[in-house]
């Protein structure tokens, strides 16, 4: 709540004015703490919550719920701090979005007017970004499992980088590229060996990963050898990726540590030079209360710092510095709308509140156990008086959004906002039971914009076929 004075004040009234801002700052408190605004988020007057200037009342009028909401301007803010400090802040460094996170035609144009960089894992992902126009030079290709025709249309399209992860890969790149008589620029994607910490199932710098040349056991040694004796492939520099949804920025720190030492040991060992190091994504958001992210700026200085030390150390010359954010670079941009439908109230033990959607749109809780925050959108300024659990639609009883969440209390109809889902949401979903996917809107300066379309019940058949002895 503000108190607002649109009239010219009496004298006695002055001598209130300090207290009012003492009011007034409780207040903001007590909204803080009930529920994080992120972005370009606010309530409005109508205790509506409001993204990109749009009211999410009316937004869910248009176009429906489910329905995924994501903060232009937020994104651009989040890929202009990234540049702004490695960029800009550094000499010689490269911000590439890591587009699984939310792959897109709008989000690859957003990403290239931004000045990024854009990571591919796959044809569908390259296609995505070719279609766009994304200047295919600034495209790096990742996976572990690359086919034949993934690779050959990356090599036609002229992508920058492609990232070998494995001998297979590499025989079958070489042998690519000397049938197209193009040289092709590499990476070689190594496991260092760091537990970062979070979640194992996105935890992938360790030993034990399906990614990767391994360091410690002289794997990455072979395969670089390799790739140097193969005349179409041009080795670049070495990538790695430690992990996801990483707080500790002494992860990062450790990961410039051993990458840094081991090219400075190839240098040392065969007297090349790898000009590239390409250090992953992984810097971790917030979701819900708890998880307390570092700044991009921090995260930033921290890579400096630890390169600085590892180069003045190993006497290796400062090669060029590439990061591949992901999840924070739209993941705090996106709200998820839902509407409310049933509600079950088992007296002492838990209320579900079940929406119209559920682990079709967003699996990560039933993935990876994930948190999330989430506010009625039509009551937004409402204090919250009950603990429930939101559940989606889907025949699994492990299909829940959230496990404990305080509302105000909620009757079917209300809308939910679910937000921070921007990241690996839209990207994982699914038409499990036969749902259709939810459309994606891009909100900004009061517009908004489909930029998925819902899906409908035919588009569910497109690939169907019936068989003649079947009609
Ligand atoms: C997933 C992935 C990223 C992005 O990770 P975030 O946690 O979303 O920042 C970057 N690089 C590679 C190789 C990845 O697999």
């Amino acid at each position: 709540m503000v108190v607002v004075i649109d009239k010219p004040m009496a004298t006695e009234d002055l001598l209130l004015l300090p207290f009012l801002f003492f009011l007034n700052s409780l207040y903001i408190e007590r909204e803080e703490e009930e529920m994080r605004l992120h972005g370009t988020q606010l309530v409005n007057e109508q205790g509506h919550l409001e993204i990109g200037g749009c009211d999410t009342v009316e937004l869910a009028k248009k176009f429906g719920t489910p329905l995924y909401i994501m903060d232009e301007a937020h994104i651009r803010d989040i890929c202009q701090q990234y540049q702004g400090s490695f960029v800009k802040g550094m000499e010689n460094a490269e911000v590439i979005y890591a587009s699984k996170a939310f792959s897109t035609l709008a989000m690859c144009r957003i990403i290239d007017e931004e000045g990024l960089g854009l990571d591919v894992v796959s044809g569908g992902e390259l296609y995505t970004a070719l279609q766009a126009n994304f200047p295919a030079a600034r495209i790096y290709f990742h996976g572990n499992n690359k086919s034949r025709e993934e690779l050959t249309m990356a090599i036609n399209a002229g992508v920058g980088r492609i990232v070998v992860d494995n001998f297979h890969e590499m025989s079958i790149l070489n042998e690519l590229a000397e049938d197209l008589n193009q040289r092709v620029n590499i990476l070689l994607r190594v496991t260092p060996g760091i537990e970062a910490h979070t979640h194992e199932y996105i935890r992938t710098g360790q030993i034990d990963s399906k990614f990767g040349f391994t360091l410690s056991d002289g794997t990455a040694d072979r395969a670089l050898d390799l790739a140097l004796s193969c005349p179409f492939l041009v080795v670049e520099g070495i990538h790695a990726h430690i992990g996801s949804q990483i707080f500790e920025l002494d992860s990062f720190r450790h990961e410039v540590q051993i990458m840094i030492g081991y090219m400075s040991d190839i240098h040392v060992r065969i007297g090349y030079l790898l000009q590239e190091l390409n250090l992953g994504g992984g810097f971790g958001i917030y979701y819900a209360s708890g998880d307390e992210p570092a700044q991009i700026t921090d995260y930033a200085k921290t890579v400096q710092a630890a390169l600085e030390d590892a180069c003045r150390d190993q006497k290796f010359p400062r090669p060029k510095i590439i990061i591949e954010p992901g999840r924070s670079i739209v993941g705090t941009a996106g709200t998820t709308l839902y509407t409310v439908g049933s509600i079950k109230e088992i007296p002492e033990i838990r209320k579900y509140i079940a929406v119209d959607g559920g682990m079709t749109d967003n699996p990560r809780l039933a993935l990876y156990q994930a948190r999330y925050e989430a506010v009625l959108a039509n009551r937004a300024s409402e204090e919250t008086v009950e603990s429930v659990s939101v559940t989606g639609k889907c025949c699994e009883s492990g299909d829940m959004l959230i496990l404990d969440i305080d509302l105000p209390k909620a009757i079917s109809g209300d809308l939910l906002a679910v937000s921070c889902t921007g990241a690996y949401n839209y990207s994982m979903s699914s038409n499990y039971n036969r749902l259709t996917r939810p459309g994606v809107v891009l909100v900004a300066g009061g517009h908004a914009d489909v930029i998925v379309r819902r899906e409908t019940h035919s588009d569910l058949l497109r690939n169907d076929v019936l068989p003649a002895r079947l009609k």
